[in-house]
This record gives C-alpha cells, sequence and structure tokens, in this order.
C-alpha cells in the first residue's frame, strides 16, 4: 500500500497544482474534480502515512493524511500543522534532524529513481518518542517547485524488538568477553595478530610490550613488533629459536593440525632470567592460518619449582649411584675380608690337624686361627652396629664410669697390636682432673678404641701412636668437657678422602691395596655414637706425616640417678672348694665349648638345656650348691630373661642370690640392659672372649 511507485507521479503533480491554484482555476470541471476528489478521499482514507513537503526552504508540508496525524496523536491538521511548525523539521526529532536530511540528500544523489529510505523519531503530541519509517520520493516540478513525497509508516514497535533483540545481543556479547578475560587472566600480554595482512593489534600489555606498544588497541606491522621484541627481551641462546618460531610461516604450519602450540623461552630484564611461556591459538575461521591470538604467560615461579625439583631428583639419583657404587666397593672388599680370615681359619685348622704333636707349629697355627676369628667378629660387629646406627637404635646409657678405665682398657686393646709391629704406644692421662663421670662408659671406649685401632693399623712399623685426654670448663657446673686425641705419625690421609672419611664404606685405595684389614665403617661408627652422645669427631692429616682425631664429649659429673649402680645388685653367694657353674644352653656346639672351658678352668660343671629346666634345677638344689649359672637367652620353651626372674623371686635368698651372668649372641646395648634388667649380674657376648669371661667368672665368684 505504501509502495511510492504505485502512485503516479503526474496526477500527484496535478493534483496538488490544482491544490495551490484553487477551486477557480479549475479548467474541466466536474470530471477531472471527482477524480481527484476520489484520489484525495484513498490518499486520507490509506491505513499507513503520507505527506509531502517541500524539498526547498522551510521543507514546508504540503499535505498529510489521517493515518499521518493518528501517527502523530494529532485529531486535526490543525494540531498537526502546529504540532510540527508545518514544517518537515518539525516531524522529526530535533536529535535525528541532521542526520536524517543528510541521509535523504546523499540516497537521493546516489539513487536512479530519487528515492530515499530513512529512519528517525517522532515526538508525539502527547509527548511520547516514536519510531517512524520514512519511503521517500523526490519530485522535480516545474509547475510546483521541488518537492518529497512520502509514506510513513510507525516503526515503534519493531525498533523495540530489534532494540531488544540488540540488547540481548550485547549481554551475550558482553558474557563472551567476561569469559575471555577469565580465561586468559593468567597471561600477562595478549595481542591479536592477522598474519595475512601483517598486522598486530595489543590486547593487554604489561612491562615489556608496553615498549612495544604506545598503548593497549595499538596496531602496528607485526614483523615489526616480532623482531622487536627479540632484540629487546629474549635471552642471547633462545633469540635465534623465538625469531624462527614466530616467523608466519612456521606459525601456520604448526596451526594446520593444532588449535594451538606454545613456545617457552627466557627473557632477561635488569640482569636477570625470567621464564617466559608464549601460548599461540588459531581464532580464524575456515582452513587457512591467518589470524592468531599470542598470549605470553610468566612461568618463572613455575619454572624454578621444576628445575629446583629436577635439582632434588638428579641429586638423588646421584646420591643413589654413589650409594650403589660404595655398596659394591663394601661387598667386594667384603668378600676379600671375609674371605682372608676364613682361609687362615681352615687353612691353619687343615694344618693343626696335621701337625697336632709338634706343640710349637700348634700353637702357631691357632694363634693364626683366633686372629682370623677376630678379623671375621669385628667385621661382623661393625656390620651389625652400622645397621643398627643407621636404623637410629642407639641407645645412651649414663652409668658411673671411671675415664681412668676407660683409656686404660683402650690401651690395652692398642698396646697388643701396637707391640706386634712394633709401635711405641702411650697414654697420657695428665690433663685428667675428674676421673669419674657419668656417661656410657662402653661406647666411650668403643670410639676410641677404633680410632686407636685405626692409628696401629695405618702406622708402619716402628711409628708411634699416642693417647691422651684434656679437660676443658663446660657450660654447666656438673659437667666438663673432655678432649680426647688420638695421634699417630702413620701414612696419613689425602685431602680427597679426608673429606669423607667418616662416610661409610670409605676405605682410601693405597690402604684397601696394601692389604689392610677393615670395611670403611669404623669411623662412621665411631662419629655416630659421639654425635648420639652429643659429642663430634674430627680428623686432621698429613699424607706421610700422620694423623690426629680429636674426640669432644662434655660428660656429667653428677650420677643422674642418685648414685644406685649396677654393682648395688650384686650379691655375694660363697661356698667353699671347688666352684659350681650351672650352663644353661640349648645348642649343643656352645654347650661342649663352654663346658670344656669351664671344667679346663677347674670348675664343676651341671647343664640346663632350656630356662625352665634351668629354674626346675636352682629350686630342687641345695642353697651353696650352685655358685654361679651361666645363661644363655635366645632359647626354646623359656628365655633366659623369664628364667632368671623366677630364679630371682625364689624365696630362698640363697637360691635367688646366685650370681648369673648372661652368656649370648644378642650383643646389643639394649640386650645387655635387657639382662641386668631381668636380674643378671653381667652381660658376655658371643663368641666368647675367654680370658674375660674367666675374669668375670672369678671376680664374681671372690666377691
Ligand atoms: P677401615 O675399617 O677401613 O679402617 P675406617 O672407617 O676406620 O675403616 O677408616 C676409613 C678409612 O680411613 C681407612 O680405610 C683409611 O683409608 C683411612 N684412615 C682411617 N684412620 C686412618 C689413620 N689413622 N691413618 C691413615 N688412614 C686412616
Amino acid at each position: 500500500m505504501n509502495d511510492p511507485f504505485t502512485v503516479d507521479t503526474g496526477l500527484i503533480e496535478y493534483i496538488l497544482s490544482i491544490k495551490n491554484t484553487g477551486e477557480a482555476e479549475r479548467e474541466d470541471g466536474d470530471r477531472k474534480e471527482s477524480v481527484v476528489d476520489q484520489f484525495l478521499h484513498f490518499v486520507d482514507e490509506m491505513p499507513g502515512g503520507f505527506f509531502i513537503y517541500s524539498a526547498g526552504g522551510d521543507e514546508k508540508i504540503i499535505y498529510a493524511n489521517k493515518a499521518m496525524l493518528r501517527i502523530f496523536e494529532c485529531d486535526t491538521m490543525a494540531q498537526f500543522q502546529q504540532l510540527t511548525g508545518n514544517s518537515f523539521k518539525g516531524i522529526v526529532h530535533p536529535d535525528d534532524l541532521e542526520s536524517v536530511e543528510k541521509s535523504i540528500w546523499q540516497q537521493i544523489k546516489a539513487s536512479q529513481y530519487d528515492l530515499d529510505y530513512v529512519e528517525y523519531r517522532i515526538i508525539t503530541r502527547n509527548g511520547v518518542v516514536r519510531w517512524v519509517d520514512d519511503y521517500g520520493h523526490f519530485i522535480h516540478s516545474e509547475t510546483v517547485g521541488d518537492v518529497f513525497y512520502v509514506f510513513a509508516g510507525d516503526a515503534t514497535e519493531r525498533k523495540l524488538m530489534q532494540k531488544e533483540a540488540e540488547n540481548q545481543v550485547d549481554e551475550e556479547r558482553r558474557q563472551y568477553l567476561d569469559v575471555m578475560e577469565g580465561l586468559s587472566i593468567g597471561y600477562e600480554s595478549i595481542l591479536y595478530v592477522d598474519l595475512d595482512t601483517d598486522r598486530v593489534q595489543a590486547y593487554r600489555l604489561n612491562d615489556r610490550t608496553r615498549k612495544q606498544f604506545a598503548r593497549e588497541l595499538e596496531i602496528r606491522r607485526y614483523s615489526d613488533f616480532a623482531g622487536d621484541y627479540v632484540r629487546t627481551w629474549v635471552h642471547p641462546d633462545d633469540r635465534a629459536y623465538i625469531t624462527k618460531s614466530t616467523t608466519p610461516d612456521y606459525i601456520r604450519r604448526h596451526l594446520a593440525a593444532d588449535k594451538t602450540f606454545y613456545l617457552n623461552f627466557r627473557v632477561v630484564k635488569d640482569g636477570s632470567i625470567r621464564y617466559i611461556q608464549l601460548r599461540i591459538v588459531n581464532v580464524g575461521e575456515g582452513s587457512g592460518v591467518s589470524k592468531i591470538v599470542m598470549g605470553y604467560q610468566d612461568m618463572d615461579a613455575e619454572i624454578v619449582r621444576e628445575i629446583e625439583q629436577q635439582q632434588i631428583l638428579k641429586d638423588a639419583l646421584q646420591s643413589a649411584k654413589t650409594a650403589i657404587v660404595a655398596k659394591n666397593a663394601f661387598l667386594a672388599n667384603m668378600s676379600h675380608d671375609v674371605r682372608t680370615p676364613m682361609n687362615a681359619i681352615m687353612g691353619f685348622t687343615g694344618l693343626a690337624r696335621k701337625h697336632c704333636h709338634d706343640d710349637g707349629k700348634m700353637k702357631y697355627y691357632l694363634d693364626k686361627i683366633e686372629t682370623a676369628g677376630e678379623q671375621l667378629l669385628s667385621l661382623l660387629n661393625n656390620i651389625l652396629e652400622i645397621s643398627r646406627i643407621e636404623s637410629g637404635k642407639v641407645h645412651i646409657e649414663e652409668e658411673r664410669c671411671s675415664l681412668t678405665e676407660i683409656l686404660q682398657e683402650v690401651q690395652e686393646r692398642g698396646m697388643s697390636r701396637a707391640a706386634a709391629k712394633n709401635i711405641t704406644f702411650t697414654l697420657d692421662l695428665s690433663g685428667l682432673e675428674h676421673d669419674i663421670v657419668y656417661s656410657d662408659g662402653p661406647k666411650i671406649a668403643q670410639i676410641l678404641t677404633r680410632i686407636v685401632s685405626n692409628g696401629v693399623k695405618y702406622t708402619k712399623e716402628g711409628g708411634q701412636v699416642s693417647v691422651s685426654v684434656r679437660e676443658e670448663r663446660a657450660d654447666c657446673d656438673d659437667c666438663v668437657i673432655y678432649r680426647f686425641v688420638v695421634e699417630d705419625n702413620g701414612i696419613g690421609i689425602n685431602p680427597d678422602m679426608l673429606a669423607h672419611v667418616f662416610q661409610p664404606f670409605e676405605r682410601e685405595k693405597n690402604t684397601t691395596q696394601s692389604g689392610v684389614h677393615g670395611t670403611g665403617l669404623g669411623l662412621t661408627i665411631s662419629k655416630s655414637l659421639a654425635e648420639a652422645m652429643g659429642g663430634t669427631v674430627e680428623a686432621v692429616s698429613e699424607v706421610g706425616k700422620g694423623s690426629t682425631f680429636t674426640v669432644v664429649l662434655r660428660l656429667s659429673l653428677r650420677d643422674p640417678q642418685g648414685g644406685v649402680t649396677v654393682e648395688d645388685r650384686k650379691k655375694n653367694v660363697r661356698s667353699s672348694g671347688q666352684k659350681r657353674v650351672l650352663i644353661v644352653e640349648d645348642t649343643e656346639i656352645n654347650l661342649e665349648i663352654e663346658t670344656e672351658l669351664l671344667r679346663d678352668a677347674g670348675y664343676l660343671v651341671d647343664v640346663a638345656a632350656d630356662g625352665s629346666i634351668a629354674v626346675e634345677k636352682v629350686r630342687n638344689s641345695q642353697p651353696g650348691y650352685y655358685d654361679l649359672i651361666l645363661m644363655d637367652i635366645q632359647m626354646p620353651i623359656m628365655y633366659g630373661y623369664r628364667a632368671t626372674e623366677e630364679i630371682r623371686s625364689l624365696r630362698d635368698p640363697a637360691l635367688s642370690n646366685i650370681p648369673i651372668v648372661a652368656l649370648s649372641a644378642n650383643a646389643f646395648d639394649e640386650d645387655k640392659k635387657k639382662s641386668r634388667e631381668s636380674g643378671m649380674n653381667a652381660h658376655m657376648a658371643k663368641p666368647i672372649d675367654t680370658p674375660r669371661l674367666m675374669n668375670v667368672i672369678s671376680s664374681m665368684l671372690e666377691e
């Protein structure tokens, strides 16, 4: 209906001319008048708006139909003319006028039919703002001048719907951008690149990229930016790689199959290095790669953590390898160290059997067998000790002990070996002022004995080994710092070895090759024990000149338990004549050895194959019948501890106080402690150290 092309423009021109010239000038009377009336009537009643206005000057409204008045909420033409000032300028909302007029003229110029289409707001007579569609047609007429006739429609509803749809799109777009922002939060710089046009636009900038872009959204040539960035920031060692990997060709190749890839590189800022990850994502549509997003992420914390983790793993691997190498070396040494004394034992046993009637040879062979046995025993002890230390099972006792006695014991052990090598062994006690201390005497002896034994081992014939002790004031009244120094003028230790001489299984090549017996565990044990007692062991040494080991211990002068000692529990049970010993032992070979040894020493011997038999024998014995019991610990039916407790609880004190000596292969400190706690008087380790055992037995029987 509103289509302007259906209206005969000549007819309109004619009507307008009639309207303009007035009734009197009409030439052909009623016929034409009735056509005009009919036409005007038709236009007036059209449902869509229609109006005509002059194209020049004040754009005066020449005609407006009823629908047009309705759009403007006017009842009469007079109201409409008043509202609009009877001008097209008054029809259009003032805010839209300029752009509408401009648009109309541009369209008219461009259109071959002088047509235009515009939309604008109007303000109705009731002050309501509405939208109008305006289809205009420009007519140049000689008779009536230039005019526009316009078909107009109320577009408010469509506009509102359109606006709503736009708002919805805006909201979705905003959400989309929020999502993008959220996802890209970790990126310090984000760039949008069009590889085809060689353009890069900055969306987010940080300290570094701000040097390449003056502001966000600035556009540069991508090739310029890429080169500039590499030159300014990238670490020299990574420049070639980053230059190559950010060329359009490289990016296209890598994005052909995958949506994204990333590059890790280092940048240098103020002399320090940071790790950056550049992620490149294909955001364009279609098959080719042109539009990409580049996101720069600071990975410093993560990469540094990763590098640290790798270092930890490397160190762990290295120490595992070192441990394997050390253990392999240890096993190789062990094999040698076990085989050598075993070979001696077996070889000399064979020889002894062959020459059993030659006393001189026999003694020589047996001495050799004894030495080899001692070596095996020390090896076994060392290995057991170190495994206990490594599993954290070291217990430190605090008992009354005499340092003089301890050092003399150390001297005694060292001397026997030193004498064999013609080594002068000296013990200097002049610096000892407080002899009695409350500490773990056996452990102090062990620490020093191992160091002294090394001094003797690694000093050539005719050399010297000395032990001395010095006191220093400690930070408390009841304790003293003791400095035990073991010095030798032996082969010395080279500086490399000295650095880890206290580590397990470490042995110097020259000592292993020279055939000196050792396990590389002695110093580890000494140091660990000293540390467990709160002390230290240090070594200084010079190859060819000798070594000095210093053990520093802070020892207490006061009895922590108020003076009760093991000795207090010893009870005397005396009998006259030959003494009888009850041996409680389940292993036949041990029983045989022990029986032989005791009989040989002049004792009467009785035996019990387990703890319960021993208890029964003692219970049923006459007081004084047994003078001492040698008690094995690990036995079937009843353990030695239990048997001791039962004997100690017998009613007759003459029976319950019989001295009991543990004789056990369980030789650790806590085994000794348990023995004491169960009521035993002493604890001896197997294999039997015969002279010591005899000393212990006789000293108990003498008391
Ligand atoms: P080992 O059982 O081999 O003697 P240690 O742990 O006691 O084990 O000693 C480790 C190594 O330290 C020895 O093998 C030796 O090379 C060196 N060492 C220890 N003490 C001395 C010393 N007094 N003189 C020279 N070298 C020594």
